[in-house]
């Protein structure tokens, strides 16, 4: 694709054009609001995979009963140490950001808290959660499993048998922005093969199995009948690691498993958060001269970067520059907000 079927569109533009569709698909002003902030702030962050591109998909998750708007998060169980939180397939946006809010409340009161969010829809960058907690001063770790219909197989297999299940962690810094730690335990996030294939460019060997396992670096691979799979980071550790996230984000809680998967165009995620206040422990102090010389020790070489910088420096410049989207983007939500009766479309031309 050339440079010329890029759009560079400032963010608070994609933002309000984002607002106007939840909106008219129904949704409240609040939850219209943390939708397409969520969303925004992850192009802005260059993770297009999980920006404004993911709302057709949405939209097609409401039109099938999958996604469930102005939807209020329920505490089904609530231990003292650990709250399980029902989203009844909620926007994920408003419903994970809700349940940080109880875990850092819970978190601050008892100095740690474990809260599980059940059977959400989509909650899009794991990051944004770990950011919540890191801008209340308090460390966190996420394990999110999908379920969406099968995409990558086990490490060894060839067979699509889970999603794309996250991890992240974040912590916080004094004087600084936190680290933060994120990522799918697929090799790619399904929705960078996607961002690939509507931009019509190939992607990194090692990421992708054709419908035959043959390897493929052809994004369209993964979309076609029968699908390929996508193959997990790190090979049998990345495989472990996603697992674990099905393990502890699903089985433990009683949330959806990938291989009880609806089928209904819905991406269901459920997630495990760990959080902790070091302030509240009495170790704050120590816990945050420690981190700074840690931080300093491994990035003492030009050359190395911490987790979190490379998206602050895309967040730089695109708040700037403004933040590219495709042809092909630009025609799916345009056809999303006609489907939700808009009649001028996503209203960037
Ligand atoms: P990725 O491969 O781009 O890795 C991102 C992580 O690596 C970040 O922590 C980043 O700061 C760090 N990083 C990148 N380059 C670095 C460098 N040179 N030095 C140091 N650190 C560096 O991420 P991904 O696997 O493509 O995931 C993209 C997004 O998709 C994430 O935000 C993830 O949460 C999200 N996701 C969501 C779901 C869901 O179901 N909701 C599923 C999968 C992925």
């Amino acid at each position: 694709m050339t440079q010329s079927n890029m759009r560079l569109v400032p963010w608070d533009r994609l933002q309000a054009s984002t607002v106007a569709l939840f909106r008219a698909a129904g949704s409240e002003a609040r939850e219209a609001r943390l939708i397409a902030e969520h969303l925004v702030e992850a192009n802005l962050r260059g993770h297009d995979s999980h920006g404004v591109g993911v709302v057709p998909m949405y939209i097609n998750g409401l039109v099938a009963g999958g996604l469930v708007l102005n939807q209020s998060l329920n505490v089904a169980v609530d231990t003292g140490a650990m709250l399980i939180c029902d989203a009844g397939q909620g926007a994920g946006q408003v419903m994970a950001h809700d349940a940080m809010e109880l875990g850092i409340a819970r978190a601050r009161d008892t100095g740690s808290a474990i809260v599980s969010l059940r059977n959400s829809h989509h909650i899009g960058r794991i990051g944004h959660w770990a950011e919540q907690c890191a801008s209340a001063g308090l460390v966190s770790i996420h394990f999110v499993n999908v379920v969406a219909g099968a995409i990558v197989a086990p490490f060894g297999g060839t067979r699509a048998r889970l999603g794309t299940n996250p991890f992240a962690a974040a912590f916080p810094r004094k004087d600084a922005p936190p680290v933060v730690v994120d990522f799918a335990t697929s090799k790619l996030a399904s929705g960078k093969v996607r961002v690939a294939h509507n931009k019509g460019v190939e992607i990194p060997p090692g990421a992708l199995l054709d419908n035959m396992g043959q390897p493929t670096t052809d994004p369209g691979k993964l979309f076609e009948t029968p699908p390929g799979s996508l193959m997990t980071f790190g090979e049998h550790k990345g495989w472990g690691m996603m697992l674990a996230c099905e393990l502890l984000g699903a089985a433990l809680v009683g949330a959806p498993t990938q291989h009880q998967a609806a089928g209904n165009g819905a991406v269901i995620n459920s997630m495990f958060s760990v959080i902790v206040s070091p302030d509240r422990l009495g170790t704050g102090g120590p816990f945050g001269e420690e981190l700074e010389a840690v931080l300093g020790w491994v990035s003492s070489e030009d050359t190395v970067k911490l987790p979190g910088e490379p998206e602050l420096e895309t967040r730089q410049q695109r708040i700037i520059d403004g933040i590219p989207i495709d042809a092909a983007t630009l025609e799916q939500l345009d056809a999303a907000a006609r489907q939700v009766g808009l009649e001028k479309g996503f209203g960037i031309v």
